[in-house]
């Protein structure tokens, strides 16, 4: 009996961390997608700013260049919700100091920081 349940343990175990590997692989893909739309919004801003340029009027850009900016203000917001979505998936959670800990951890072991807990 024990036997068994242990191996059914370990295949529910090994079910879980293949379905976490199938969704951070999904979320890391979504990631390299905004970050590239980033680089490219980068791009047309250097566009913009030289054809201004070739006009004599840098202002001339202005309002188009922040547009693109503030795309990419949201961009990088978007990126930063999909890291806090990967960390939640693998049980992680981020420290004050920059360490990423287990989610349970109500202590920092970096720096000792105490975590307040609010789900229990
Ligand atoms: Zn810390």
């Amino acid at each position: 009996m024990g036997f068994f349940n242990k191996l059914k343990e370990g295949a529910g175990k090994a079910a879980d961390l293949a379905k976490e590997t199938v969704e951070v692989t999904r979320l890391n893909t979504q990631i390299s997608a905004k970050k590239r739309e980033i680089e490219k919004s980068h791009n047309r801003i250097g566009e913009l700013i030289f054809s201004a340029f070739q006009q004599n009027d840098l202002s001339v850009a202005e309002g188009q260049v922040t547009t693109v900016c503030q795309e990419i203000v949201t961009l990088q917001h978007d990126i930063l919700l999909l890291e806090l979505k990967i960390k939640e998936v693998r049980n992680e959670k981020s420290c004050v100091c920059g360490k990423t800990i287990t989610f349970n951890a109500k202590f920092c072991p970096s720096c000792g920081h105490q975590f307040v807990t609010d789900s229990e």
